[in-house]
């Protein structure tokens, strides 16, 4: 069957499916499981060696995983528009494959402020040991074409960024980064892939957190890059090698069954994530709403040029300044787990850590002081939601009144 000129929506659904045998077979591809995998002949084992060899994905051992997993990078490679995906034990296990795959000794990365954090502990406890060195820089305010050395090698960056969302001009970051020949590597997470595609806006590769939107449901660990070149999956497929790393055929089923209904996941967690942005835009305790689909976000214009939906993260920041009211805010939510992580269908609260929020120059130039909360809004009721938001700032209220 062919997916070309479909939806994605179409080939969501589609992609990676089985072919039949015998004109019978199951709808989603089943759980392969497997360590060795078996020859027909020792010439066919030779073929298929030089096969792998030569950059081909062909499985010649289980740890390069054989038809769940295949199925699974065939859906991620059409939903990314890309030209292949390597999956990972995880999200992070994805970044640092990408960041070991495309650095040497002696060279120089240039990361944006706002990604990720722990991607600044791969920097300190593993790239710095290497002679890898890596600068953060701030995408809004320094100037790209400055930065660039003769040995930087890669941008890194993560659009919308982690806790405050800060849209990135990515078309425009990457034409400078591709005059100078540096590569561009994406975090396409907070999208699920759905509603931007780094790679048609000129990154090299994109990286997920698959443990996030696509396996959607808060039971799986996942990761997927999607890189635009044969090149760039050889490179990468030789660290994955080299690392070791492998990832189990149940995993990336359930990650591929999650992809499947990634849209309609998506469109209700864009819509209930919108109301309770507009509900804490106009609520008297919060100073400040950071989601870049509300039309008064500083990104909200770039935002509506370059993505086509928006997921169910919001963050803001209290208008009272004790450094206790996110703490005692979220202890008073009674429908929101507390937990890091999100992308499943429940809804999430986590405290932002002020040191990393301080990571971010965006953070360090505004108010700087309150207390920020992180809401993941999952696929309850919204006005369920909202009630209990409400609830919680009453209670909030009170508890700092009482406290002064
Ligand atoms: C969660 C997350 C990761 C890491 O994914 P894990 O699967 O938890 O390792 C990477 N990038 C972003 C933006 C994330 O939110």
């Amino acid at each position: 069957m062919s997916l070309d000129h479909t939806h994605v929506q179409t080939r969501l659904v589609h992609a990676g499916s089985p072919e039949l045998k015998n004109g019978a077979g199951p709808v989603n591809v089943p759980v392969v499981r497997t360590s060795t995998v078996r020859f027909a002949d020792t010439a066919t084992q030779a073929a298929l060696n030089t096969l792998r060899a030569s950059g081909d994905r062909v499985a010649t051992y289980g740890r390069h995983g054989l038809d769940t997993h295949q199925a699974l990078e065939a859906a991620v490679t059409s939903l990314e528009g890309g030209y292949r995906t390597v999956l990972a034990p995880s999200g992070l296990a994805a970044i640092t494959l990408v960041l070991l795959a495309t650095l040497e000794p002696g060279d120089h990365a240039l990361v944006a402020d706002s990604v990720y954090s722990p991607v600044r502990k791969v920097d300190k406890s593993l790239l710095r040991r290497y002679g890898i060195e890596v600068e953060y820089f701030s995408p809004a305010r320094d100037a790209l074409e400055r930065l660039i050395r003769p040995n930087t090698r890669l941008l890194y960056l993560e659009s919308p960024s982690s806790l405050l969302f800060e849209v990135l001009d990515l078309p425009a970051l990457a034409a400078t980064a591709r005059r100078h020949g540096v590569l561009v590597a994406a975090d396409n997470t907070w999208s699920g892939g759905l509603y931007y595609q780094p790679l048609a806006l000129g990154a090299n590769i994109s990286i997920q957190a698959a443990t996030k939107y696509l396996a959607g449901h808060s039971d799986v660990m996942m990761g997927v890059v999607t890189v635009d070149s044969a090149a760039l999956a050889q490179k990468i497929g030789q660290t994955y090698d080299a690392l070791g790393l492998s990832v189990g055929a149940d995993d990336a089923y359930l990650t591929l069954r999650g992809l499947r209904t990634l849209d309609v996941r998506l469109a209700r967690h864009q819509d209930n994530a919108l109301a309770v942005a507009r509900y804490l835009a106009r609520h008297e305790d919060v100073a400040r709403v950071f989601h870049p689909a509300l039309e008064q976000d500083p990104g909200h214009a770039l935002w509506r040029r370059d993505f086509s939906g928006a997921s169910g993260l919001v963050s803001f920041a209290f208008g009272n300044p004790d450094p206790t009211a996110a703490s005692r805010f979220i202890d008073a939510l009674r429908y929101f787990s507390i937990g890091a992580s999100w992308g499943g269908y429940e809804s999430l609260a986590l405290e932002a850590a002020p040191e990393r929020l301080a990571e971010h120059s965006i953070w360090r130039q505004g108010p700087g002081q309150q207390s920020v909360v992180r809401l993941h809004i999952g696929l309850e009721h919204p006005q369920d939601l909202i009630g209990d938001l409400e609830h919680a700032f009453a209670a909030t209220r009170d508890a700092l009144r009482r406290s002064a």
